[in-house]
């Protein structure tokens, strides 16, 4: 069948030739979270826009229920705009200042009255007061409920997190989570779940994909990965992640990766991880590897069957 959004060889160049995202591919199945997850600068963002076509990508396609949205104008992409949804990082800044509650949930072409913003604010988990009320008046996870209710008013399939509940405290963070998987479950709803953190994708995430310097590194399930990580990437983020249980950590070290990554502006030669890599070969520094089945994932490594 067809899946819900089908990305394939999408790229991004900024004037002056930056490649912030350079072949990206994958695909999400309706009712299912993927996780894109990378350190800061890696293009995870710049996806996520491609995606929602806040963003034209200078290559590739974009794909939702089979039809190719990739350079659709502006009025021809206005009834796909309820399909396809954006939460973001900081709520309060992507909430209009001047706007009541009402007014941004119910959206500038009232597509619901009152009393539907009402039931919509209660289901996110606020009160009808707030209806009345503007986005400064709100706590860092009550806007983020308002950019969830507005995200749901037109009825989407996909919604795009960015980093959604990246900057809340962890009680907060938690909240959010499980609001986003109950309505997830009640509503069908498709994510494509944005996080510089391996952490906070585990328990939302059925794949996740792994990208470095603007391309995938590794994708595949997440209990695999995370069990078996192949790329020696995806091991150094996950090394990172505290584990519950000490007798794990105890059996697993600390990978530090050595450096910054690398600007997008210049990215090195062969594998573009092989400066910080561990593993690194001479064949490394010259050959870049192609994303292939390993492990029943794919992975962009020369060395995967024998790393881990
Ligand atoms: Fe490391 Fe080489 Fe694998 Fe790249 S291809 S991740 S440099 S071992
Ligand atoms: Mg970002």
């Amino acid at each position: 069948s067809t899946p819900l959004l089908e990305v394939r060889d999408l790229a991004m160049r900024f004037p002056g030739g930056v490649k912030a995202v350079d072949g990206v591919g994958f695909e999400v199945a309706q009712g299912e979270t993927l996780g894109l997850v990378g350190e800061s600068g890696c293009g995870k963002s710049t996806t996520g826009r491609m995606i929602v076509r806040l963003l034209e990508p200078t290559s590739g396609t974009v794909h939702l229920n089979g039809q190719d949205i990739t350079h659709l104008s502006r009025r021809e992409l206005l009834p796909l705009r309820a399909s396809m949804q954006m939460i973001f990082q900081d709520p309060l800044s992507s909430l209009n200042p001047r706007h009541t509650v009402s007014q941004i949930v119910a959206g500038p072409r009232r597509v619901l009255d009152r009393d539907q913003v009402i039931e919509l604010l209660e289901r996110v988990g606020l009160a009808p007061e707030h209806a009345d009320r503007f986005p400064h008046e709100f706590s860092g996870g009550q806007a983020q409920r308002v950019g969830i209710a507005r995200a749901l008013a037109n009825g989407p399939e996909l919604i795009v997190c960015d980093e959604a509940v990246s900057a809340l405290d962890v009680s907060i963070r938690a909240q959010i989570i499980n609001l986003l998987s109950d309505l997830q479950e009640e509503r069908g709803l498709a994510y494509l779940f944005i996080a510089h953190d391996l952490s906070i994708v585990r328990h939302v995430c059925t794949r996740v994909a792994v990208m470095y310097l603007g391309r995938i590194v590794e994708i595949g399930p997440v209990a695999s990965l995370y069990a078996d990580p192949a790329h020696p990437y995806t091991r150094a983020l996950l090394s990172a992640v505290p584990v519950a249980d000490p007798r794990i950590e105890a059996v697993r070290e600390r990978i530090v990766l050595r450096g910054d990554p690398p600007s997008p502006a210049a990215p090195p030669p062969g594998c573009s991880f092989h400066p910080r890599c561990a593993l690194a070969q001479r064949r490394c520094e010259v050959e870049a590897p192609q994303l292939r089945e390993v492990r029943g994932r794919k992975v962009a490594c020369h060395y995967a069957e024998i790393s881990g």
